[in-house]
């Protein structure tokens, strides 16, 4: 049966016969209809099971990837000789040297094509950690105006402020000029990151937990990516970096985590807050994989993230399929955990980060119209004897049949197969 090319109208439209994965607790649902106006879901109107074949369209919330950098996104697989340090690290790391070699006009380009890239995949909004200050923050504003995925912008200082006498020092300030671009980057940006915290003293950490918090800003922060993170911390301040961070900086979200250890990870749990976990660019740099059936078991509300664009493609439903595998293994269970655990951390599980009122990340009346269509007439699909599992371990490319944000279509394809 071929699969007829839907025409999806702005600012409204509507679907029938199809599987929605409805609520927080993302069921798929047999629907009559699916409707949305204005940005906002109308109507999900369901229908009994019938037993007979799935309908031809599976409607799930669209995707949200919480932790980027599509700042270097134009360089795929710069990276594959280098270690995190060489690659990654300020003020040398060869990631900071090329964003300094490219135009502004190339680098918006790049750029805009790797969120079209996230669009095509089911990708709506992703929370870019962004380098280069205020100009970078521009940049990718730019990029998500053209695209239409949602940008949440977490701006880096242009430089690093302090020496690394300072930094051993652990007393300095934050210097006046960094405070100023501080609050500069307040007006462009959705909120501030840094790599590591020990790239600041105690004092600048404090200073930006109190500037973000009276600008109503997003704080985040890398936390135990290696277990190195840690032991700098801990010589300078006798705390780990992450004890650190919920201390002095009140993070919003907290990126990695692939060192954790249980204490540190009761930690985490007692605090309430999100993590976001990054499997995959983790695995290509040779570190460990982050405990996620620990993370899980403790109740840490988990995201994902693909993390640079040197390391990975955009495409998020590989790193559901890596995470999930990696969850199983780490449990030692065929059983557990079910793949909608894993789907949740790329949607419904968005409602606990600080965005979760624009994006809650499930579908119900009244709510975004925030969706990605699939088509079910694909093989995989059509012989699937669990639904969502597939579509965390198989959705390819091509089943992606449309992606519409806030009622607004980002990406449509026609269905591949006859
Ligand atoms: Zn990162």
């Amino acid at each position: 049966m071929k699969q007829p090319f839907i025409t999806l109208s702005e600012p409204a439209g509507s679907l029938t016969n199809c599987l929605v994965w409805v609520g927080e607790s993302l069921d798929p649902t047999p629907c009559e209809g699916f409707a949305w106006r204005e940005g906002r879901i109308t109507e999900i109107l369901t229908r009994a099971d019938d037993g007979g074949p799935p309908p031809a369209y599976g409607i799930l919330p669209g995707l949200v990837n919480a932790h980027t950098h599509v700042g270097d996104g134009f360089l795929p697989e710069a990276a594959v000789a280098l270690t995190l340090e060489e690659a990654f690290f300020r003020p040398h790391g060869y990631k900071y040297r090329a964003l300094e070699s490219i135009t502004a006009e190339d680098h918006i380009a790049h750029m805009t094509r790797f969120l079209q890239e996230m669009a095509a995949t089911g990708t709506i909004a992703h929370a870019d950690f962004r380098e280069q200050g205020v100009e970078g923050a521009r940049r990718l504003r730019e990029a998500s105006r053209v695209s239409g995925v949602r940008s949440f912008i977490l701006s880096q200082l242009r430089d690093t402020p302090f020496t690394p006498k300072e930094l051993t020092a652990n007393q300095a300030p934050l210097p006046r000029a960094a405070r100023e671009e501080l609050l500069e980057l307040m007006r462009i940006s959705d909120g501030f990151s840094e790599s590591t915290m020990n790239d600041l003293t105690d004092a600048a950490w404090r200073e930006i937990r109190d500037i973000t918090a009276a600008h109503h800003r997003v704080r985040a922060v890398h936390c135990l990516e290696n277990a190195g993170y840690r032991t700098l911390s801990l010589k300078r301040t006798e705390k780990g970096d992450l004890e650190q961070a919920l201390n002095l900086y009140d993070p919003d979200l907290i990126v990695h985590l692939t060192a954790a250890s249980p204490e540190e990870i009761e930690l985490l749990a007692a605090s309430g807050k999100p993590a976001v976990i990054n499997p995959r660019a983790n695995a290509a740099l040779g570190l460990p994989l982050p405990p996620v059936a620990a993370l899980l078991q403790a109740g840490v509300p988990l995201l994902l993230g693909t993390d640079n664009g040197i390391l990975n493609g955009p495409d998020l439903f590989r790193e559901l399929d890596f995470t999930w595998r990696l969850a199983r293994s780490q449990r030692g269970d065929g059983r557990n955990p079910h793949p909608r655990e894993i789907l949740k951390t790329a949607t419904a599980n968005f409602r606990h980060s600080p965005w979760g009122t624009e994006i809650p990340g499930s579908l119900s009346p009244g709510l975004p119209a925030n969706f990605i269509i699939v088509d079910l007439l694909a093989p995989c699909f059509q012989n699937s004897r669990d639904l969502t599992a597939t579509l965390v371990t198989r959705t390819a490319p091509e089943h992606i049949l449309a992606t519409v944000r806030n009622g607004r279509v980002l990406h449509q394809r026609e269905p591949r197969h006859d």
